[in-house]
């Protein structure tokens, strides 16, 4: 390489944004695409690739591996779910788990995943974990895709102060073609096929340099179901839970129940609202009295199509207000949470209070003329 063209370039190479983030973002474009349920990230340092990755609404299993705890340990707390979290439980459920292990041992655990993340790990195996390492992920593991980077030394010239590799633990750094000869060698072996790409563009006129981070994305060639890797592959836990957290779902039924009578108690007191200030702009006109006159607030409209489509009218009884369950079981929100008229039954059963026939809410409104 010319040695006054390599000098112009290495003032001037600044990634941006930085070459982990695009690292992390190609990972995360990839999840955006292939949808993986499941993901493992090995070598998984601070966290950070996983706390990314939390937000994919797609993903439902993440774990983390790595050789050293401390490094996991400092930052792991931002893995656990916020106040926020329990207050609007998601739909999908969530367990973050981080194990403390090498990616030489194979350990029951990283069984039926799909997609494993291996973002700058190989470089720092020592020579007999790295050749342990396809075994353990393409043999054992063996996800429907495998994500490998690592450095390219070939644009180490272009960058400002690497004397011979670019972090002091790497062990090794490979060209383009010792990179793609290791990975279609270990694609060939385990039955995937393998890409090759790369974030960090070389500048104009290098291109033959190549991408600062080479990466290979490995696509397994035949189909596999989670159920029979276990039952074929019996081998000992050998990693150490470092961490765990379960976020709160929907899909629990105890988060289910909570979210259904809030959102039930909720609509059923605007449904109240709107009658009792019609029921006093009225007065006592019997006539007025019993129609529902529906106004220009979305949700009066929606009530008022309800009453006239389907005889689904709330009514005001002495000191109690009824609000049909099948009004409140038609909106939106609650008929998606609940699915089913029965399962709304069920849900609020005991938690909600209903008339003597169970088939309205029932509000008593002694309190609310006292107050006015
Ligand atoms: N993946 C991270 C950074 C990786 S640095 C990122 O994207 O930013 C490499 C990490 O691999 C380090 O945290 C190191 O502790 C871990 N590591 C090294 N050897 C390992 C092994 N045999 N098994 C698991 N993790 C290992």
């Amino acid at each position: 390489m010319d040695k006054s063209f390599q000098e112009k370039f290495t003032q001037i190479i600044k990634f941006e944004p930085p070459l982990y983030k695009q690292r992390h973002q190609f990972v995360k474009d990839l999840v955006e695409k292939y949808k993986p349920k499941k993901v493992a990230d090995l070598g998984c340092a601070d966290c950070s690739l996983l706390w990314m990755l939390k937000f994919c609404s797609c993903i439902e299993v993440l774990a983390g591996l790595d050789i050293c705890a401390n490094v996991m340990k400092e930052k792991m707390h931002t893995l656990s779910p916020l106040p926020v979290d329990y207050l609007q439980p998601s739909e999908r459920s969530l367990t973050v788990t981080l194990h403390h292990g090498s990616v030489a041992h194979k350990d029951p655990c990283m069984l039926g995943f799909d997609l494993v993340t291996c973002i700058e790990l190989i470089e720092h195996l020592e020579e007999s974990e790295l050749e342990k390492f396809p075994e353990v992920v393409f043999g054992f593991m063996a996800p429907s895709i495998v994500v490998i980077s690592t450095p390219n030394s070939e644009f180490n010239p272009l960058l400002p102060r690497v004397m011979l590799y670019r972090h002091p633990d790497h062990k090794f750094e490979w060209s383009q073609a010792q990179f793609q000869s290791w990975a279609l060698e270990t694609a060939r072996c385990y039955d995937y096929s393998v890409e090759f790409t790369g974030v960090g563009h070389p500048p104009t006129g290098m291109e033959k340099v190549g991408f600062c981070t080479q990466i290979g994305v490995f696509v397994r060639k035949y189909p596999q179901t989670g159920e029979s890797v276990q039952s074929e592959k019996p081998v000992e836990a050998v990693y150490k839970t470092v961490f765990k957290a379960v976020y709160p779902s929907l899909k629990d039924e105890k988060y289910l129940q909570n979210a259904v009578i809030s959102e039930v108690i909720f609509t059923a007191q605007i449904i109240k609202h709107r009658l009792m200030s019609k029921h006093e702009e009225d007065g006592d006109d019997p006539e007025r009295k019993s129609k529902f006159q529906p106004s220009m607030d979305f949700f009066s409209d929606y009530l008022g199509k309800l009453v006239v489509e389907k005889n689904m009218e709330p009514f005001v009884s002495g000191n109690e207000v009824y609000i049909p369950l099948t009004t409140i079981f038609s909106f939106p929100k609650v008929n998606r949470l609940c699915g089913t008229f029965e399962k709304l039954c069920k849900l609020i059963a005991g938690k909600v209070t209903l008339s003597s026939d169970g088939s309205a809410v029932m509000f008593n409104i002694e309190h609310d003329n006292e107050e006015n």
